[in-house]
């Protein structure tokens, strides 16, 4: 529907009409930091709830959790994030800007120096007109580029693209021979020289107590799954779950993100929305059912099976995920699935998937589903000193009928294939002797989503600029939402016809408040009706509904809907009887 926005005219209609607030903007703003207004955190609230109705409540084998965003330091420490939460930083010598190294190629092209370049390169301009740039707009745009400031560099990278235009054919390459350096070395923002890329530590720390002591030291959780981990004895032992079951929780997560950057897409301040799924290795299933389905033996994925490997719960997921957003109103062509590459996965990670979304910025992560093996909470068993294994009595009992010679076959077995991944085979014999008792730490499946990510997709798919053309054939634009009813921020609007007759007026609002004690509505006697309208579409209301003359008479109404703008005449049961079933996930 979207007819692809610019990220701008959103966030212009998310202020105007008080989705999105930049936060503290009465003194200047906040990089990094937003704030939801009231239509804004209505339509957040609906987006968690559904997410919570979707991986808690419909699930019998999910239970949820809400833990402190502050925790023991030593949670950060086991899960790695005090050692490697880290991304690779530069700053530059001139501006001092600081931005991270594997963004200065996007913020390159995002920015006007990058736009007036690539311009140039568009239109196939000779090494005159490149030089004319950094004579003339370069100056102003990238004033420490050496091409700008240093004749001989700039003679230099003349003499080049004269003896080889095709040296510089893109933009990175365009700028670096500007820059008379290799790529990215460059500042994207003046051309200034860039430091070597360092690590940075992504948490905010701050103090526990009233003594300012190293020793007191706290980081704001930079994401809600490690108190999962850290509690999941506590839910273990409490919710009468065995594996596979899930622990679920949704909260603010905070991360000293480099460089903030369009719009909430990478905010410092955030929420999440993540499940840590806990299924049994690999080697459990195989002793206990004498096979594990993997992917090759292309499975149903609709309704999951007790023989199923990590490989195919994985698949689970990431299926269950994707019917998820496509409930929340995103087509499914507007979203890809990225498989990580060997390369690029975690060390203990077996598999990851990106649910991309396609932004007004480009293709990016909305949500991210990982298989991280046992990784997690061995590091918290190591750390912790506290077993996180758990008991299998059917595993113990199927493992007591093995005769010695099985077993140590089975053992030989998996110490080959924990080899063949290059694992510790000596690992893999005490892990395997470990199952014969019923004991084994679950790997786990975790669906990460944003939540402030998904609201920003939301609101860039449904933006629409209508074209109209009125009965007089006046032309006119109107502008929709054309958000899905179970996230539209108000369900309903309420109109009466005309304010100054009590039949009509006292109707609506009888009906009003009937309709607010159980749905988001909007009450507006404001204006013409057609602009009244307008405003509940610029905001995606789904119904609009004017009480007139006839309701008095007959309890009818007419119901407008916003998408197709046809009207229709219902009563109040029958209204109700849509909504309930166009809100249910
Ligand atoms: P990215 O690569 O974009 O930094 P990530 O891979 O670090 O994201 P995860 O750590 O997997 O992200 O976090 C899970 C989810 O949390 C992401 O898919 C995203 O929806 C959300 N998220 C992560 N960082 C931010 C942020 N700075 N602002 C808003 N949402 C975020």
């Amino acid at each position: 529907m979207s007819n692809t926005s610019s990220l701008d005219v959103i966030a212009s209609l998310c202020k105007r009409r008080g989705f999105i607030f930049h936060s503290s903007e009465v003194y200047g703003g906040i990089n990094g930091f937003w704030d939801y207004g009231p239509l804004g955190c209505e339509m957040k609230r609906n987006i968690k709830d559904a997410w919570w109705q979707a991986m808690v409540r419909d699930r019998e084998d999910v239970a949820g959790l809400d833990a402190t965003i502050i925790m023991h330091p030593a949670i950060w420490k086991a899960s790695g994030h005090l050692d490697t939460f880290s991304d690779p930083m530069c700053t530059c010598k001139s501006c001092k800007k600081l931005m991270r190294a594997d963004q200065v190629d996007d913020i390159l092209t995002d920015g006007e120096i990058g736009k007036t370049l690539q311009a140039l390169l568009d239109e196939h301009a000779d090494y005159g007109k490149i030089a004319g740039w950094c004579k003339g707009k370069g100056k102003g745009l990238a004033p420490n580029l050496p091409a700008v400031t240093d004749p001989d560099a700039l003679t230099a990278a003349v003499e080049k693209l004269k003896a080889d235009p095709a040296c510089a054919t893109t933009l990175s390459a365009l700028y670096a021979l500007l820059g008379a350096g290799a790529p990215s070395t460059r500042c994207p923002y003046c051309g200034g020289e860039l430091t070597e890329p360092r690590p940075f530590n992504l948490m905010f720390k701050t103090i526990v107590g009233p003594v300012d002591d190293p020793s007191n030291v706290a980081y704001l959780r930079p994401e809600t799954a490690q108190a999962i981990f850290a509690q999941f004895l506590n839910v273990y032992a409490t919710s009468r779950m065995s594996v596979p079951f899930g622990i679920a929780q949704m909260g603010k997560s905070f991360r000293n993100e480099v460089t903030p950057r369009n719009y909430t897409f990478r905010s410092r301040e955030f929420e999440q929305m993540e499940l840590e799924f806990f299924i049994k290795p690999d080697e459990a299933v195989e002793l206990l059912y004498g096979k594990v389905t993997t992917m090759a033996d292309q499975p149903d994925l609709s309704v999951p099976q007790k023989e199923w490997g990590w490989e195919v719960w994985h698949k689970y997921w990431v299926e269950q995920r994707k019917k998820w957003i496509i409930a929340c109103g995103l087509p499914k062509d507007s979203f890809v699935e990225y498989w990580q590459k060997p390369d690029e996965l975690a060390h203990y990670a077996r598999a990851c998937v990106d649910i991309e979304y396609a932004f007004p910025f480009g293709v990016q992560e909305l949500e991210g589903i990982a298989a991280r093996s046992d990784f997690d909470l061995t590091q918290h068993q190591k750390h912790s000193g506290k077993s996180m294994e758990v008991f299998d009595e059917p595993l113990k009992q199927v493992c007591s009928k093995m005769d010695e010679t099985a077993k140590a076959a089975f053992v030989e077995k998996v110490a080959a294939e924990w080899q063949s991944r290059g694992k510790d085979p000596e690992a893999a014999r005490a892990f395997a002797r470990k199952l014969f008792e019923g004991r084994y730490i679950p790997h786990v499946i975790e669906p990460s989503a944003g939540v402030d990510r998904m609201m920003l997709a939301l609101l860039c798919n449904a933006y629409e600029e209508q074209k109209l053309v009125d009965e007089k054939g006046k032309e006119d634009t109107r502008v929709v939402m054309h958000f899905s009813p179970k996230v539209a921020p108000v369900k309903v609007a309420v109109f009466p016809l005309v304010k100054n007759k009590p039949e009509v007026y006292n109707k609506a609002r009888e009906i009003f408040e009937y309709l607010r004690r159980r749905t988001a509505a909007f009450w507006d006697e404001g204006g013409a009706i057609g602009r009244r309208y307008r405003r509940q579409d610029e905001v995606g209301t789904p119904w609009c509904i004017t009480v007139d003359f006839q309701t008095a008479e007959d309890d009818t109404f007419t119901v407008r809907e916003r998408d197709s703008m046809k009207q229709e005449r219902m009563t109040l049961a029958q209204f109700k009887a849509m909504l309930d079933e166009a809100l249910v996930f």
